[in-house]
């Protein structure tokens, strides 16, 4: 058997490192960070004892059985629903757009039926086929829920007007005309008793692996393995040499209250006006545990410089064509797989992220000889 190198302890090295371990396989994992579990790291504030989501806000759901099964031989997820609340011009509404929040924007008691007919009058419906998120909006809810809840939180988030951007970034989320407020329409969500981090510490404990934190790979330490998996930056491999992917990158101002401050674990202010997109309360991620002191995140967006940490991958012409000539380069390497959000450049969610963790370790295991750059093509 071969040597193998899996770079980055997120779930993506940590799923493909495991998977292979478990066949036999001796495993080295690396990762330049000083902790496990990538941008889904956790870890207790020592002033208050709240479980913070380091890198922002993280919710497991999936409709993947196999995904669920996997997690939860990992440890506990105990049930939660994310019910995110939105501060307009001083009222607060509910997320994602549902029966009450239609009825409270326009003062009304709509049933589900009268809802979903006065939403049509409302919608543009000569676009047909919506192709950016400002048409896929005016499309379903119409001008005035558009510029009250999506317009300017968009503009901040991404940096451009949501003319510039595609439908698909508006379709991860539901439009409902019931008074359903789960943020998210998938059959398994939850959160980890204890935080992401011991999760993803128990994946990685098996004898047949080892884990140096503290270490950054480089492409020219791949000619000591047999073959590497990383889940690094695709753009970061080739030392930028064609210049950079870009990226959304996010700054987290925190600050502490004695008590609750919001009363919800998120909630967005979609206001051009405020300059940060949201405030997570990382207590209401834990409601089993009770903690009297409380630590919140004022999030801010920007374009990702150099140093930055990079978090929301563009995708745009300009990135497009870019990632296109770096995974044609990409494609010409030997004895590497691009994987997870940063290999591939895409916005993945946890549950997809271990799909695709665990596919491409099995294809791997099916015929090493004949692995691909990319499990996944990223475009
Ligand atoms: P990462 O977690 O980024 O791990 C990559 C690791 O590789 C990092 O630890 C990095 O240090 C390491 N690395 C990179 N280059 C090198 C190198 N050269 N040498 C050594 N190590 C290296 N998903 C959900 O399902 N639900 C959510 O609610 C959710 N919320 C999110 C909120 C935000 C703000 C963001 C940005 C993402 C969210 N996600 C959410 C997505 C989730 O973070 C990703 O699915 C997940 O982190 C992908 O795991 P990964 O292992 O591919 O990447
Ligand atoms: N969005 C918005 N208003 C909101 C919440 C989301 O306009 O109150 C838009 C925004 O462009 C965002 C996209 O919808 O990028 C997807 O939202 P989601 O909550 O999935 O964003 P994430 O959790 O990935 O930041």
């Amino acid at each position: 058997m071969g040597r193998i190198m899996v770079v980055g302890a997120g779930f993506s090295g940590a799923v493909i490192g495991r998977t292979l371990a478990e066949a036999g396989w001796h495993v080295n994992i690396v990762d330049a960070r000083d902790h496990v579990a990538g941008n889904c790291h956790t870890r207790r504030d020592p002033e208050t004892g709240v479980m913070v989501h380091v890198y922002g806000p993280h919710i497991f759901h999936t409709d993947d059985a196999e995904v669920w099964d996997f997690v939860n031989r990992f440890g506990t997820f105990l049930p939660f629903r994310n019910q995110v609340k939105t501060t307009l011009r001083g009222n607060v509404f509910s997320l994602p757009v549902n029966l009450h929040t239609i009825n409270q924007f326009y003062g009304r008691a709509m049933r589900p039926d009268e809802a979903r007919a006065f939403i049509e009058t409302q919608a543009d419906i000569s676009i047909t086929e919506p192709q950016t998120f400002e048409d896929q909006a005016l499309r379903f809810v119409g001008r005035d829920l558009y510029d009250a809840f999506f317009k300017g939180y968009t503009q901040k988030q991404w940096g451009c007007p949501p003319a510039d951007l595609p439908a698909s970034i508006l379709k991860r989320l539901p439009l409902r005309f019931n008074y359903d407020d789960n943020y998210f329409a998938h059959r398994f969500q939850g959160m980890p008793e204890h935080g992401y981090t011991a999760v993803v510490e128990r994946v990685l404990d098996h004898p047949n692996m080892s884990v140096s934190l503290g270490t950054r790979f480089a492409r020219s330490d791949a000619k000591d393995f047999d073959h590497v998996f990383y889940s690094g930056p695709l753009d970061g491999w080739f030392d930028y040499d064609l210049g950079r992917l870009g990226y959304r990158t996010l700054d987290f101002e925190s600050f502490r209250y004695d008590g609750d401050w919001q009363g919800c674990a998120v909630m967005n202010y979609p206001e051009v006006e405020v300059p940060f997109t949201r405030i997570t309360e990382h207590k209401h991620f834990a409601p089993w545990e009770a903690h009297s002191g409380s630590i919140l995140y004022r999030e801010f967006s920007r374009e990702c410089g150099p140093d930055d940490i990079p978090y929301y991958p563009i995708r745009q012409v300009r990135e497009r064509a870019l990632l296109g000539d770096y995974a044609r380069k990409a494609t010409a390497e030997r004895g590497v797989t691009f994987v997870g959000r940063l290999g591939t450049y895409r916005y993945l969610d946890m549950d997809v992220t271990i799909r695709e963790a665990l596919d491409c370790a099995r294809r791997f295991l099916g015929d090493p000889s004949r692995m691909p750059a990319f499990a996944v093509p990223p475009l």
